[in-house]
């Protein structure tokens, strides 16, 4: 039986589940029932716990809070005298779906979900009291979260703002630093370019072969800048497309043309099926890119004497669908999804050949996120497949328009 003062009694009878009880049913309410105090910050209920009791608040205050996915605490209400708490999993049986916590010195009346339970069959008024209160509280919770949320969204509204802005800072800065290294290195690279060409006079031998080293690596680092102009540029959300009917097939031999030098030094086996009057209304630079970067990927990781397909369909009047299948080294599963972030490469720097073409060269891990980002200002699709040592097919989806 609970011993109350009469204070602590006119503030129970005040709570709206008690406040009709006649006299003696108080007095037999109060034989079920017990008294604690809890000290400031003492947890009272902890959230997932399976204690079914109700409480009602004699004095202090207490805090109701639970964990959002996040695992921060959400407030959800603070109590205080004449305040009763519990009454939920009371009902359902379920664990406490909320946390309960003292946040000054508090003293609470407990009836246990039994006692409650076989005082009610008596009293079912109290019954509906109590499901009053819960809709009522039901009502105010939406109000906490409906309020959460909105902030939350304002929060990552801010934080995607931010993150545009500095992306696109980070876009100009990128294309504004890569234009300014350009012009001294063209500049360096066309004066070696004199200097082999003999303009001056010739070149002792051992010169000639120093010069056309700086050359040649003045070149690649000119291929290496245009790669990234080309990133940063296909990030920029304002890059226009200048479409054009594009021939996938006369697209297909003008890049094959283009390589055909280079692709002297070595031996693959490459064929095209590419219909003649496959078509497409699409930016004809990008497109271009595309093929050429997985050509070139295709090349390079298969090894002389390996197979090299490029195919293109129309798989439905509103698509184009390209695919260059190789029989080369392969991607392992776990790197297939990796390989189209900005600079990952599967093999280690070191184990690289020199080159473009070579077997087992590469770029710096920027192809595929260029054909990535080119395929998807297209609103298209590219997909791997790939089987380790067996070898690869890379195939883009395009809309026709
Ligand atoms: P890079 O410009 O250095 O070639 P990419 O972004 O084009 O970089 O490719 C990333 C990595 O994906 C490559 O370093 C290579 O490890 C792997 N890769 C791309 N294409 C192929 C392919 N056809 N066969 C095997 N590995 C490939």
């Amino acid at each position: 039986m609970a011993q109350l003062t009469r204070e602590q009694q006119v503030v129970l009878r005040s709570t709206s589940m008690l406040k009709d009880l006649m006299e003696d049913e108080f007095v037999l309410f109060l034989q079920n029932a017990k008294v604690a105090s809890f000290t400031a910050k003492q947890q009272i209920i902890q959230e997932g716990s399976t204690d079914t009791s109700l409480y009602f608040m004699l004095s202090g205050q207490v805090r109701v809070y639970r964990k959002d996915p996040q695992g921060q605490d959400i407030e959800l209400a603070q109590l205080s005298k004449g305040d009763f708490f519990g009454e939920l999993s009371l009902l359902d049986n379920l664990p406490r779906s909320a946390s309960i916590s003292a946040t000054q010195n508090a003293e609470l009346l407990f009836i246990d979900r039994d006692s409650f339970f076989a005082f009610s069959k008596t009293h079912p008024a109290m019954m509906t009291k109590i499901l009053t209160d819960i809709s009522l509280r039901f009502r105010s919770s939406n109000e906490v979260f409906y309020k959460n949320i909105i902030q939350k969204n304002k929060e990552l509204e801010e934080a995607y703002r931010q993150l545009k802005t500095l992306d696109e800072q980070k876009s100009k800065f990128v294309a504004l630093t890569s234009h300014e290294i350009k012009t001294p290195l063209t500049i360096m690279v066309g004066s070696l370019q004199l200097l082999t060409d003999g303009i001056f006079g010739p070149l002792d031998p051992k010169v000639k072969n120093t010069v056309e080293k700086s050359m040649s690596g003045g070149k690649r680092l000119n291929g290496i800048i245009n790669r990234i102009i080309d990133v940063s540029m296909n990030n920029n959300v304002d890059a226009i497309l200048k479409k054009e009917d594009v021939n996938v097939l006369h697209l297909v031999q003008e890049i094959q043309d283009d390589l055909a030098l280079l692709l002297k030094k070595r031996t693959l086996h490459i064929s095209t099926h590419v219909p003649a009057d496959l078509e497409l209304s699409a930016d004809m630079n990008n497109v271009k890119q595309i093929i050429l970067n997985l050509f070139l990927n295709a090349i390079r990781f298969t090894p002389d004497g390996g197979h090299i397909e490029i195919r293109a369909t129309a798989p439905d009047p509103a698509h184009v669908q390209i695919s260059i299948n190789d029989d080369g080294i392969g991607i392992a599963k776990d790197k297939q999804k990796l390989i189209f972030s900005p600079f990952y490469k599967v093999a280690s720097e070191d184990t690289h050949t020199s080159g473009d073409v070579e077997f087992g060269s590469g770029g710096i891990g920027l192809g595929l996120t260029i054909v990535k980002s080119a395929v998807e200002l297209h609103k298209g699709t590219v997909a791997v497949e790939s089987e380790l040592n067996e070898g690869s097919v890379f195939t883009v989806t395009l809309p026709v328009t």
